[in-house]
């Protein structure tokens, strides 16, 4: 390989420089204050992404290719059913360690840290949460090996931020639920066996009308748009769903008629924990390409990492990263102890998202023209943060949330 760099004249000594960037193990971040156990299993995922994902992170990446082989790899480490107990073919462990999972994969390569959360938080949380028994039998069980993936269904072409809005419909119809319209952006939507949809059953209650059900895909009556074509997280589809007369039994609805606003904010409350920690490797990745970058990088015969300004940019990437990593796990471990945590979940995607697209931006700038092309991780690293202020909740709507409680807090 470092002969085909050479072999390119001009720039080839520094791209051969750089090169040391993709290959070296890093010292990412000291987790002597989480549990053994956590430790343990981040240099596990920190391992796997390693070895399995930061190799082919640029291929998949361009290629617009679902990374199905390591899906299946990361259902048998455990890694797509986290918090789901073993009698569900879960991992059994808690919302700290999937956060803890969620960052060491998507530092490997972001598509893939998306897809997990999805299937964790977006798909499996919500049956975890209001199913029957027996829909945690028949809908969690076989999305947990990774040889099924499931999706999450409530953002539509004409309502996301104001969700309540839904113009999808489901009416009863004998034994069946009959649903229609069209759901948009559906993360995994290409790849998935299943999804959890919301669809208004009674207009007139608003949000109060909105109720969740269970699709199986494919299934009559529900169709695939075409795959976005997007500016990061390209291995992962993203496409409309689109429901003429889909009709389903009765049993697939999840939790009560009119639940569904609340299904879906309560998810929602968890994925940000999710997308919080697959920023937070986005973040992480990007400084890690920085350091190495200043460290080897000579201008006016000295390693740039010598120059207060790169010192300066580095030092405020480090903080910016560390402060949401600890609101990251504050969430998270809120929510294992059964405390509310939706003010501090948004707290921390918002914290996460806004710094992986700071540090990302930065890492670019210390790079110079390499952090331009796509020989080096960073400007992909870049693409992939931008996605996070936007997804399940923009920061704008972050901020809402956080306000709304924190004035609640205030008001008692
Ligand atoms: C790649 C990708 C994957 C996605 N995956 C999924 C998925 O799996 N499932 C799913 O259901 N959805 C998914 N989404 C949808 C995503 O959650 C929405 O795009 C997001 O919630 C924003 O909704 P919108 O695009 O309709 O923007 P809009 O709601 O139209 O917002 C446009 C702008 O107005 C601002 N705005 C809106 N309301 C307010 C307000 N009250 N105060 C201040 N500012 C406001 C927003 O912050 C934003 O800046 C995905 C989106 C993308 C791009």
């Amino acid at each position: 390989m470092a002969a085909t760099l050479l072999s390119r004249g001009a720039g080839a000594a520094a791209r051969a420089l750089t090169f040391g960037c993709l290959r070296q193990l890093h010292i990412v971040y000291q987790t002597v204050e989480l549990p053994e156990t956590h430790q343990m299993l981040c240099q596990t995922c920190r391992d796997f992404a390693e070895k399995e994902l930061v190799p082919i992170a640029a291929q998949l990446d361009k290629e617009h290719r679902f990374p199905a082989e390591k899906v299946k790899k990361m259902g048998a480490l455990g890694l797509l059913a986290m918090d789901v107990p073993e009698e569900y073919k879960g991992a059994g462990l808690d919302y700290l360690a999937y956060s803890i999972a969620v960052e060491e994969i998507s530092r490997g390569c972001a598509s893939t840290g998306v897809i997990m959360s999805v299937n964790n938080s977006l798909y499996l949380g919500p049956i975890l949460k209001f199913g029957s028994e027996e829909q945690k039998h028949q809908w969690i069980a076989p999305f947990t090996s990774g040889d099924k993936i499931g999706c999450f269904g409530l953002s539509e072409p004409g309502n996301g931020s104001d969700a309540g809005a839904a113009s999808t419909v489901a009416r009863l119809d004998g034994n069946e639920w009959v649903l229609n319209g069209t759901k948009a952006w559906i993360t995994n939507a290409w790849d998935a066996s299943a999804v959890v949809v919301f669809a208004t059953t009674d207009k007139s209650q608003k949000h109060k009308g909105i109720s969740a059900f269970l699709v199986p895909m494919p299934t009559p009556g529900l169709s695939l748009g075409k795959k976005e074509d997007k500016l990061g997280i390209r291995a992962s589809s993203t496409a409309n769903l689109i429901f003429e007369d889909c009709r389903i039994p009765k049993a697939n609805l999840l939790g009560q008629q009119g639940m569904g606003f609340k299904i879906a904010m309560q998810t929602l409350d968890s994925g940000r924990i999710g997308i919080a920690s697959q920023a937070l490797g986005i973040a992480q990745g990007a400084l890690n390409c920085a350091v190495d970058y200043a460290e080897k990088r000579l201008a006016f015969g000295l390693p740039i990492s010598k120059m207060q300004a790169i010192q300066f940019k580095l030092a405020d990437m480090a903080l910016a990263l560390e402060s949401a990593r600890l609101l990251t796990w504050r969430a998270a471990m809120l929510k294992d102890n059964g405390k509310p945590y939706t003010k501090e979940a948004a707290m921390a995607k918002l914290a996460a998202s806004e710094a992986a697209t700071a540090i990302s931006h930065q890492a670019i700038q210390i790079l110079g023209g390499m952090g331009y092309v796509t020989e080096m991780p960073a400007e992909r690293h870049y693409r992939d943060a931008r996605i996070t202020e936007i997804y399940e909740g923009t920061s704008e709507i972050q901020r809402l949330v956080i306000a709304e409680q924190l004035l609640k807090q205030y008001r008692g």
